[in-house]
């Protein structure tokens, strides 16, 4: 039996087939590759280029290999992208969502462990967040999320087709053989762009707004491994694996860094003194996002092993040391 991860030659998705192979486990990727990274994907893992919004294509990989459960990170997750074009996110998203709760539901696949996100909070009512508070989504890309969290909670009703969401806050770093990496186009993301900033490629790191409340100015996030992250995937498999009930839980470190204290750190962990300027605020940027895990710790028995961010800057920058073109190398 297998792991189908949707989205595997992605970021997110590249490194939990690593986690998935280390645990011994047999792993299937379905990936459209518009995003996604061939390069990424581990060679042990059997590869489709497969769209999974075309449900003849998706249909025909779980006819051909014996899926026990989904792992679905397959979706478009650029904030600004999903305000100026919301039906691209709801195509993509939301309604890929619908053909492959169909597609499981016919092959009898009943378990699934869905990335979720932060944005489903929108502007949150308590710091740290709790995942009983309310999910008022101020994005297309959070509202499409939610979206999809619903449809597979209808879908365990009417199926019984069981699901984790999780919740995620700010994921960064890299596999520390450095095999694979973060590699978007364009990069929008603090870390590496850090670190572009670090390795020459660009002159300096424009830090988003001096004026938040908050203990420096800077806005604060809630930055997890992305180790870490795929780990908690792999406890969310076992736990739908033994039987329990659907749910949802956040995955964050439950300490927050301000943009200034990322930079500090990322010259701690590159020796490098990267330059940094002051811009104006970035549209629908909260001042403060940490997310409260005690559940993923306490349910899943989640415990991170990165806990110190220059350590989880310091696994991206030998990334990026090792492929300074990214995947182009
Ligand atoms: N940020 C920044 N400069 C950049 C990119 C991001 O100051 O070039 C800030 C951004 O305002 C936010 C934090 O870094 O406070 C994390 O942003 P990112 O886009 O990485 O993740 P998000 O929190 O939007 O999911």
């Amino acid at each position: 039996m297998s792991v189908l991860v949707l989205g595997g030659a992605g970021y997110i998705g590249s490194h939990m087939v690593k986690q998935l192979l280390a645990d011994g486990q047999e792993v299937v990727v379905v990936d459209n590759l518009v995003k996604g990274h061939r390069a990424a994907v581990d060679s042990r893992a059997k590869f489709y280029e497969v769209d999974l919004r075309d449900k003849a294509a998706l249909s025909a990989v779980f006819e051909q290999e014996q899926i026990e459960a989904v792992v679905h990170f397959a979706a478009f997750s650029i904030v600004p992208e999903s305000v100026a074009e919301p039906l691209k996110y709801f195509d993509n998203n939301t309604a890929g969502m619908v053909t492959l709760l169909e597609v499981m539901n016919e092959h009898d696949v009943k378990q699934i462990v869905f990335s979720s996100t932060a944005a489903t909070y929108g502007n949150p009512v308590h710091i740290p967040i709790k995942e009983t508070d309310p999910q008022n989504p101020i994005n297309p890309y959070g509202e499409s999320k939610l979206m999809m969290e619903k449809m597979m909670a209808w879908a365990d009703q009417a199926y019984g087709i069981k699901w984790v969401a999780l919740r995620y806050f700010n994921v960064a770093g890299a596999i520390e053989d450095g095999s694979i990496g973060e590699d978007h186009e364009p990069e929008t993301h603090l870390v590496p762009i850090i670190l572009q900033a670090a390795a020459g490629k660009r002159p300096y790191i424009e830090m988003f707004g001096d004026d938040y409340q908050t203990p420096d100015g800077f806005n604060v996030r809630d930055y997890v491994h992305v180790m870490d992250l795929t780990a908690a995937h792999l406890l969310a498999l076992n736990y739908l694996k033994e039987g329990h009930d659907s749910a949802a839980f956040n995955l964050g470190s439950a300490t927050g860094f301000s943009v200034k204290e990322m930079v500090a750190a990322a010259r701690e962990a590159t020796g490098v003194d990267i330059q940094a300027k002051v811009g104006p605020r970035r549209a629908g940027d909260p001042d403060i996002l940490v997310a409260d895990s005690t559940a993923a710790r306490e349910v899943l028995g989640w415990q991170p092993q990165f806990d110190n961010v220059a350590d989880i800057i310091k696994t991206a920058w030998h990334w990026v040391e090792m492929h300074p073109n990214g995947y182009e190398d």
